[in-house]
């Protein structure tokens, strides 16, 4: 739990204690935020951002999650694999090898051209099937997605292929603070897009461009579903933040392995960078940059034992990192150290974490590694489904604004 510091020994040299209650609390501001009717869909990529997507999605679907977004072709049949039926969305592009395997399994897929289009017709018609499609539309991402300009033809020929159903439309954000005026113009620019598919006739899909930092920034809504990945992790980019707050899912934890007195002089690690001022103690944590725990860490770091900081000292190693704990009284073998989370008073946020390692926090969660065993806690009560929505932040509203309703707000 956080905050509390587990007496005794640890059975795991280093663990994720990911907390399903702030899950689920995060969840429902998102959707709080979105407004009613809003489509929520949560990213689970890259195994959720590293907190194991196994561990999770049942939770998410029972809290009310609309649709799950992926990063590949193996996450979708993973998850297909462990039972996850409904709307399952790789989010990007598939590799050729990817697409029958997707196909027979009914996950949707993003199209960006008209070749991969041509590509998941064949299959899809080979197959026997019909492929379900995202048409991304770059507005200014520059990644994925089909110009502007070719965006309505590419969904005049989806809408026209016998074995493509056009599933949604969407776009991506490239600004990671959410509002300014690139987001705006992108959303305009969607917008726009999304107006000209209306008066097309025959799209009936979805249309999506918010992530978390543009569904918590953004005046007014555009679209009728939301792609929530951070901010259910219960984190946010750019240092933002949420009202109600958004709560920390992931603390992450190692123990001490083994206490050392150095001498005046003495040095420690790699290179033989840190050099003790006086007489220190020095306790040894049994994880390393194997395990995610950054190298640019090494001389700057600091993790939480008895309650107390401590410096982390020389470079960390693959297996191994060095924290002084001269003024930490009483550090003993199998202490709970914790690296993000809270001991008692003092906490060390994901996003204080990653700042200190020269990085985003979306690194650290995805850098966090096999040996990092994954605990979930709580999650026993009643899903929450609704959080008061705030006074202070306004939620979005739920129909799609015009282009010139954003054109009142001042970014
Ligand atoms: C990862 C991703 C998201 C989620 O972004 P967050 O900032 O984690 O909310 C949304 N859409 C796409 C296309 C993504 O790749």
């Amino acid at each position: 739990m956080h905050g509390t510091i587990v007496e005794g020994v640890q059975p795991h040299r280093t663990w994720a204690e990911i907390d399903l209650d702030a899950f689920g609390h995060n969840l429902a501001v998102a959707r709080a935020r979105a407004g009613a009717g809003v489509r929520l869909l949560l990213v689970l990529k890259a195994d959720a951002y590293g907190l194991g997507a196994a561990g999770l999605w049942r939770y998410a679907i029972r809290a009310g999650v609309g649709a799950i977004g992926v990063g590949t072709g193996a996450e979708a049949m993973a998850l297909r694999a462990e039972g996850a039926e409904g709307d399952l969305v790789v989010l990007g592009s598939l590799i050729a090898d990817e697409l029958d395997g997707c196909l027979r399994s009914d996950v949707q897929v993003g199209v960006q051209d008209s070749h991969q289009l041509g590509q998941l017709q064949a299959a899809a018609a080979r197959l026997g099937v019909s492929a379900r499609v995202h048409i991304n539309v770059d507005t200014g991402m520059g990644r994925l997605g089909t110009s502007l300009t070719r965006a309505p033809e590419l969904l005049r020929q989806a809408l026209g292929a016998p074995h493509i159903e056009v599933a949604g439309l969407m776009t991506h954000m490239a600004d990671p603070a959410g509002w300014s005026p690139t987001t705006r113009a992108q959303l305009l620019r969607f917008q726009g897009i999304v107006d000209e598919a209306r008066r097309m006739g025959g799209f009936r899909g979805w249309t999506h461009a918010y992530n978390s930092a543009t569904l918590f920034t953004a005046p007014d809504l555009v679209g009728d579903t939301v792609r929530v990945g951070i901010a259910a992790f219960g984190a946010m980019p750019a240092g933002l933040s949420t009202d109600p707050p958004l709560r920390p899912v992931l603390s992450w934890h190692t123990q001490v392995g083994l206490v050392k007195t150095l001498e005046p002089g003495a040095t420690v690690g790699y290179g033989s960078e840190w050099r003790a001022p006086a007489r220190t103690r020095l306790a040894t944590l049994p994880l390393g940059y194997a395990d995610g725990l950054r190298g640019t860490l090494g001389g700057r770091g600091e993790v939480l034992v008895r309650g107390q900081r401590a410096p982390i000292v020389g470079r960390v190693s693959m297996d191994y990192t060095t924290i002084d704990v001269t003024g930490v009284p009483g550090v003993s073998v199998g202490d709970q150290v914790t690296l993000i989370g809270e001991q008692g008073s003092e906490r060390i946020t994901l996003e204080g974490f990653a700042r200190r390692a020269s990085t985003i926090g979306y690194e650290i969660t995805c850098g966090l590694g096999q040996r990092v065993h994954r605990e979930y806690v709580g999650g026993e009560l009643e899903v929450p489904t609704q959080v008061a929505p705030s006074t202070a932040v306004p939620a979005p509203r739920q129909e799609a604004v015009e282009p010139t309703s954003f054109d009142k707000v001042n970014p």
